[in-house]
C-alpha cells in the first residue's frame, strides 16, 4: 500500500510556522494584512474568500475586503488597486479572477505592485520563480506540492521528475521549482508521444493535467512519488483528481489523495505569502 501525503498534515505544520511568524511581526507592531478585491459575487469566489478569511483569523492575519459590483468600470477597479499598492497597512492582495467579461484582467494584474502579489500573478512575480530570486512570489498551487516533498522529507536531488501539465498557474512554475530543488525534469503536454512511457520513467510526478483520471495505472511505476493537483467533478458529482487513485495506489510508493492532497495546503500558503511580505516590508 501507499504512503499517503495528506495535505492537513503539511497545512497543520505550515501553519504552526505562519501562526509564531505572525505573532512575531505583531511584537515589532507590523500586523500581516490580506487585502481581497473581490468583483461580484460569484459562488466560487464566495467560498475561497470564507476559507481563507477564516484561515486568515486564525494564524493572527487580517483581512480587508473591497467588494466591487459585477458592473464595476475599469476605472473603479484600477483605482482599488492603485489604493492597495500605496496602502502600506496591506501587504499581500488576492484578486479573485476570471474578472467579468467587460474588464481588462490583463491590466488589471500588470498595475498590482509584485512585492503585494502574494498569489503569484503578475509577470514580476513569474520573473522570480524563473530566476530563482524572491521578486514576489510563486503561485501557491506548485508551491504547496513543493511544500508536500519538503514535509515527507522526499529528497529532489539527483531525481527524474516529470510534470504533467505546462499552465503558468502550475505546470511551468512547478517544473521551476523542480529544477531548483535540483532533480532533472521533463515536462509533458498535450502533444507529448506515448506520455505512459515518459511519466512511468520518473522518481516524482506532478499531475496537472486538468481531465479527471488522465493518469491511470499504465502511466506509474513502483518506487514513484505522485502528487495530484488536478480538482475535478466526475459523473457521480464527487471530486476527483487527474490520477486513477485506485489504479496507482498499489502501484506507488507515495500519493496525495483528491481531495486531501495539495488542495488543503494552498490556503495556508498564500497565508504564509502575506506574512512573508509584512516579513519583508521590515527588510
Ligand atoms: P490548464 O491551464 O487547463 O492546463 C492544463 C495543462 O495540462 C496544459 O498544459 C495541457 O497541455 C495539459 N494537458 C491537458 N490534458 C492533457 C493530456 N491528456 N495529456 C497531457 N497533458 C495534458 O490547467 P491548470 O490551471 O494548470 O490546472 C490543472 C489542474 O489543477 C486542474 O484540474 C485544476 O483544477 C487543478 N488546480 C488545482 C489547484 C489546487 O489547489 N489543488 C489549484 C489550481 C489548479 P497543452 O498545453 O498542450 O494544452
Amino acid at each position: 500500500m501507499a504512503k499517503q501525503l495528506l495535505g492537513k498534515e503539511v497545512a497543520a505544520a505550515l501553519n504552526e510556522k505562519i501562526k509564531a511568524q505572525a505573532e512575531a511581526l505583531k511584537a515589532k507592531g507590523v500586523v500581516p494584512t490580506l487585502g481581497i478585491v473581490r468583483v461580484g459575487e460569484r459562488p466560487d469566489d464566495l467560498s475561497y474568500e470564507r476559507g481563507a478569511t477564516k484561515r486568515c483569523d486564525t494564524l493572527g492575519v487580517a483581512v480587508e475586503k473591497f467588494v466591487l459590483p459585477a458592473d464595476v468600470s475599469q476605472e473603479e477597479l484600477m483605482k482599488v488597486i492603485d489604493k492597495v499598492n500605496e496602502d502600506s497597512s496591506i501587504h499581500g492582495v488576492l484578486i479573485f479572477r476570471p474578472l467579468p467579461s467587460h474588464l481588462d484582467e490583463k491590466a488589471v494584474i500588470r498595475a498590482l505592485k509584485p512585492e503585494k502579489d502574494v498569489d503569484g500573478i503578475t509577470d514580476g512575480s513569474m520573473v522570480g520563480v524563473f530566476a530563482g530570486t524572491d521578486q514576489g512570489f510563486p503561485p501557491c498551487t506548485p508551491q504547496a506540492c513543493m511544500e508536500i516533498l519538503d514535509h515527507y522529507g522526499i529528497d529532489c536531488t539527483g531525481k527524474k521528475a516529470v510534470v504533467v501539465g505546462r499552465s503558468l498557474v502550475v505546470g511551468k512554475p512547478a517544473a521551476m521549482m523542480l529544477i531548483k530543488k535540483n532533480a532533472t525534469v521533463t515536462v509533458c503536454h498535450t502533444r507529448t508521444k506515448d506520455m505512459p512511457s515518459v511519466t512511468r520513467e520518473a522518481d516524482i510526478l506532478i499531475v496537472a493535467a486538468g481531465r479527471a483520471g488522465v493518469v491511470d495505472g499504465s502511466y506509474v511505476a513502483p518506487g514513484q512519488v505522485v502528487i495530484d493537483v488536478g480538482i475535478n467533478v466526475n459523473e457521480e458529482g464527487k471530486l476527483c483528481g487527474d490520477v486513477k487513485y485506485d489504479e496507482a495506489e498499489p502501484v506507488v510508493e507515495a500519493i496525495t489523495p483528491v481531495p486531501g492532497g495539495v488542495g488543503a495546503v494552498t490556503t495556508s500558503v498564500l497565508v504564509g505569502h502575506v506574512v512573508e511580505a509584512a516579513a519583508r516590508t521590515l527588510k
